[in-house]
């Protein structure tokens, strides 16, 4: 049975390249009816926070991972990392150095990783240092408690970042004094920037936080994730996690860089939003609301949904929704100072403004058919394009000048506030 891991240090947000690892060994476990298993390598006791590991778990699970089993915290394992040192200067394959216990390499080596990504990879021990496994503060080096965890947690699998490619021989080197057979390792090329660079803080967002902030689903930021990294047969690229799940396989996943894309992972949110069932996706809009500084108590489900159909098709994450259609949820929404002075300004279409909301006001049903006939009407009668009204009167009630559509606006703004905006903007 495939057992595979993922280990995150709690020092930070969950990062993008960590979510992938972590997404690749889901599959890898899921794939293969497996176990993926949760190690927390918080060996730094400065750096280390349960903030940050409370935050990761949380974002894991957003993201759609499950893990088995309870989690191992390498910070109660000190005396285990100590043991299995001392056992090694008892080997004589390493020896004391005040408190610290250090491996010593020999030279002239040479060490072979059949990478499963990369294919062999070959090593000369020449080019390595003698290995601290217990350092001075009686921490374990990273390389120690890794092989001693992956071990005794009985891991057959590592899918980890390129970064960790030197470390892998070291790690080998391990195993063979400690008399135990290593698991297959797979190095996953790093993801980089637009540049060509690693991607870093100066790309913008890269943890899963802020992408979960600006309004992603972590359905589509997932598709996103595992697409750096693995082609899926037949080239599909929408596939959530059970399709992915179904189809994934350790050996089809890429041995070259990607790119993060935003405009591509920007495409694919739109296309998941599209899919969503407004029911599923009006909790995550009041959730971006509270997030954006908007009432989220301002519409109820039923206008709420009415907005979301109508801009559903031009956003392409969830705070985008605020950005265009911030006039339905507060009355300090953005106003395009420019068209005001283009539409608004002419003492006509002030006037055409002032007759429009007149004719409103004794409407019955304030619908969007009964709103259109009265405009055209009115249009014909002063000899105007439709137009010549429908865009003063956008500007009135949204402050944009494009959108989705007047009349639909309007009936979901409903009358009182369309015609007070109206009135407001004809003084
Ligand atoms: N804690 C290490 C990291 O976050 C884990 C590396 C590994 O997977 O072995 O990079």
């Amino acid at each position: 049975m495939i057992t595979v891991r993922f280990a995150p240090s709690p020092t930070g947000w969950l990062h993008l390249g960590s979510a992938r690892t972590a997404l690749f060994n889901w599959l890898a476990a899921r794939h293969g009816g497996g176990r993926f298993l949760l190690r927390i390598e918080d060996t730094d006791r400065v750096r280390s926070d349960a903030r940050f590991l409370e935050e990761i778990l949380e974002d894991m699970k957003w993201l759609g991972l499950d893990w088995d089993g309870e989690l191992v915290y390498q910070s109660r394992r000190f005396d285990i990392y100590r043991e299995k040192a001392e056992g090694l200067v008892v080997a004589g394959k390493a020896h004391r150095e005040g408190p610290a216990i250090i491996f010593k390499v020999e030279p002239g080596r040479t060490v072979e990783i059949e990478d499963m990504i990369h294919g062999k990879i070959i090593f000369q021990t020449e080019n390595f240092k003698d290995q601290v496994l217990i350092k001075s503060d009686g921490s374990p080096a990273y390389n120690f408690s890794c092989v001693v965890d992956d071990s005794s947690q009985g891991v057959t699998h590592i899918l980890r970042g390129d970064d960790h490619m030197t470390n892998t021989p070291k790690q080998a080197l391990f195993y063979e004094a400690l008399g135990l057979i290593p698991p297959k390792f797979g190095h996953m090329p790093l993801i980089l920037g637009p540049d060509g660079a690693k991607l870093s803080k100066r790309h913008g967002g890269v943890s899963v936080r802020e992408y979960k902030e600006e309004g992603f689903l972590p359905e589509a930021l997932a598709n996103y994730l595992i697409l750096l990294g693995w082609t899926p047969p037949g080239g599909t690229e929408i596939l959530d996690l059970a399709e992915a799940t179904r189809l994934f396989e350790i050996k089809d996943m890429n041995d070259v860089q990607a790119k993060f894309d935003i405009l591509k992972l920007k495409w694919m949110n739109g296309e998941y939003i599209m899919k969503k069932p407004a029911a599923d996706l009006l909790p995550l809009l009041r959730d971006q609301f509270v997030r954006d500084g908007f009432d989220p108590a301002r519409l109820g489900d039923g206008p709420l949904a009415g907005v979301l159909e109508a801009y559903r098709v031009r956003i392409k994450t969830l705070r985008e929704l605020g950005e265009l259609a911030d006039f339905f949820f507060k009355d300090d929404y953005a106003v395009d100072e420019e068209a005001k002075a283009k539409y608004l300004g002419p003492a006509e279409n002030r006037d055409n403004l002032r007759e429009f909301a007149a004719r409103l006001e004794k409407l019955e049903s304030f619908s969007h058919d009964a709103i259109e006939a009265v405009c055209r009407d009115l249009a014909a009668e002063r000899n105007l394009k439709a137009a010549g009204i429908i865009h003063p009167t956008r500007l009135a009630v949204s402050g944009k000048a494009k959108g989705a559509g007047l009349f639909e606006i309007m009936e979901l703004l409903g009358r009182d506030i369309s015609l007070a905006r109206m009135k407001g903007a004809a003084l």
